[in-house]
């Protein structure tokens, strides 16, 4: 029987189909499939040639699916494989603390709109969402911009932040923003100061200081609750000038960590000097960190809070806070900090950066900020993968770029095609040619399905010439008598480097005898047959080449790999090509 007209093999080619692809969010591959079948179906292996036919054209169907088409069919008949799929994802992690106590788990990413998200934040946003997510929970982002005057929020940033966490695929269920809720902060600030447990001071902080390491109280602490709500109507009306009072809480003066002692929580901030980008000068009392974010955690039904053991001591400052207002603090989990060498991880720098003109803008390739990976074709599941692998560990982690590369390579190698780039290209020209060549280059080596690139190779004039054009490294390191390989081409021994190229012969056509020699494999291009290519490199710096013309079909956003240069996100496709480089 003929493999295409065997309705039960097609179907088990679906199934791998659908499931490869839905496993992968992405077109299935023919690849894994072939292997699969072979694996299952030994017999096959004499119909290899018939069975990839037949699988490329149920690939051509499945592929042509949406996404959530592919997902619904899997789910309606082997609702058993996504469940295998679910509980793997759920052993990358290690289980949250008392998650049963909770009847939904909800856990938060709370940034400062002052800047754009960069690998810095990635794992307070993917641990956080990756928990909600295994938990069918629900992940919450909290802007957190109650500081106009140090910590500025800027407005560009808190759609910036919505698109980076849209591009990492973190869906976010609800979203608040702090500077709505300062009525709400007032209030509980008024219930401490009123119950006892919140006063405000009007020492001179230096003078504060000094008594709270003494463990002393200060004047203020003690005075009666009708005079301290007193007290909060001159800061709110502005009797007060900026610096001269702040609400404190109570704590314990003789906390070991003085930093616990009777912690500031709101502050004036003058509204004319310093308006606030959102809500403009309506307000001259904030709350400051631990106030805010201690009652919204609360507020909002928080049950892990996942983030930096840095924060072990605002956790300890806001527990006294929860203890006088009879709330029980959620579940914290502190994660050790996470350098990557290398990478510019500081808002501070990188605002410099684009403020002086330095770098290019929030994308430029030198910052390490997601609308710079992205440029670079650095994929979110790279990312992704990374951080949860490191997992909530406490230890402090230090990776390199080369550890997240490795997870992007591994990823885009079989979705990506191949091509050759030319970087500061130089003549080669080949004499002795002995026939027209039809080369086809496949787009991946390993997936044929993909299809082919096609050049016309040939000769002219007596000396059956043929010139290309390769990389000067290429042509620089080339001794001269040595064979070199013309990848897909044919095998050339070189003559001599002239001032403007090289010259070499003609030596043989099959890859076996560029093997056997050792010799070194070179990408090339037509020169009737190529397109201009800038190459911005993380450095910033270009590589200038030319590309072969089958680039001229590259639209922006596609990501392939440049062969001997590296994988590489189109940016600009018209007239010429402008790509950002990832890695190797
Ligand atoms: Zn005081």
């Amino acid at each position: 029987m003929a493999l295409e007209n065997d309705s039960e093999l097609k179907e088990l080619v679906r199934k791998a189909a659908l499931l490869n692809a839905v496993q992968h969010s992405g077109k299935a591959q023919a690849g894994p499939i072939v292997g699969k079948m072979l694996g299952e179906k030994p017999e096959l292996r004499t119909k290899a040639k018939e069975l990839t036919a037949l699988i490329n054209a149920v690939l051509v169907e499945i592929n042509s699916l949406s996404v959530e088409e592919r997902r619904r069919i899997v789910e309606e008949k082997w609702p058993e494989m996504l469940r295998k799929e679910r509980v793997e994802e759920e052993r990358r992690l290690p289980p949250l603390p008392n998650a049963s106590k909770y009847a939904q788990i909800v856990t938060r990413f709370s940034p400062n709109p002052d800047c754009v998200l960069h690998l810095g934040s990635a794992r307070a946003i993917i641990l956080s969402h990756e928990y909600a997510r295994i938990y069918r929970g629900k992940f919450i982002l909290r802007f957190e911009d109650t500081d106009p005057k140090v910590k500025r929020p800027s407005l560009v940033f808190y759609d910036k932040i919505r698109q980076d966490l849209g591009w990492l695929g973190c869906k976010v269920d609800e979203e608040y923003i702090q500077s709505d809720r300062l009525p709400i902060y007032y209030e509980y600030a008024e219930r401490l100061l009123r119950e006892g447990n919140a006063y405000v001071c009007t020492c001179i902080p230096d003078e504060f200081r000094n008594m709270t390491l003494q463990q002393k109280r200060c004047p203020c602490r003690n005075l009666p609750p009708k005079e301290q709500l007193e007290r909060w109507e001159r800061m709110l009306d502005g009797s007060y000038a900026e610096g001269r009072a702040v609400v404190r809480v109570k704590t314990d003066l003789n906390h070991p960590n003085p930093a616990v002692r009777d912690w500031p929580a709101l502050r004036i901030i003058d509204p004319v000097r310093y308006p606030h980008p959102r809500v403009g000068s309506r307000f001259r009392v904030w709350p400051l960190y631990n106030m805010a974010a201690g009652l919204d955690d609360h507020l909002l039904g928080i049950t892990h809070i996942i983030r930096g053991k840095e924060h072990l001591t605002n956790g300890v400052r806001q527990e006294f806070m929860y203890k006088h207002l009879g709330w029980e603090y959620p579940e914290a989990i502190h994660y050790g900090r996470l350098k990557i060498t290398g990478a510019f991880l500081s808002k501070s720098k990188i605002i410099q950066c684009v403020n002086d003109g330095t770098c290019s803008g929030f994308d430029d390739p030198r910052l390490a900020t997601f609308a710079a990976l992205r440029r670079r074709g650095i994929t979110p599941e790279a990312v992704k993968k990374l951080i949860v692998d490191v997992g909530p560990k406490t230890a402090d982690v230090t990776l390199s770029w080369e550890n997240l590369y490795a997870y992007n390579r591994k990823l885009l190698d079989a979705q990506t095609d191949r091509f050759f780039f030319v970087p500061d290209p130089l003549a080669l020209v080949v004499d002795g040619v002995p026939r027209v060549f039809q080369v086809r280059l496949a787009l991946h080596p390993e997936q044929p399905e993909r299809g082919y690139r096609e050049y016309v190779v040939k000769p002219e004039g007596g000396e059956k010439a043929v010139a290309l054009k390769i990389a000067r490294k290429d042509a620089d390191s080339a001794d001269v008598g040595v064979m070199v390989r013309l990848m897909g081409l044919f095998n050339v021994k070189t003559r001599r480097r002239t001032e403007d190229g090289l010259q070499a012969s003609f030596d043989s056509e099959a890859y076996q005898d560029a093997r056997d020699a050792k010799a070194r494999l070179i990408q090339w291009v037509l020169p009737d047959e190529s397109v201009p290519c800038r190459v911005v490199m993380p450095d910033a710096s270009v590589n200038v080449g030319i590309a072969e013309s089958a680039c001229k079909r590259l639209k922006p956003d596609d990501v392939v790999q440049f062969e001997r240069f590296g994988f590489v996100r189109i940016d600009v496709a018209a007239p010429g090509l402008t790509a950002y480089y990832a890695h190797k």
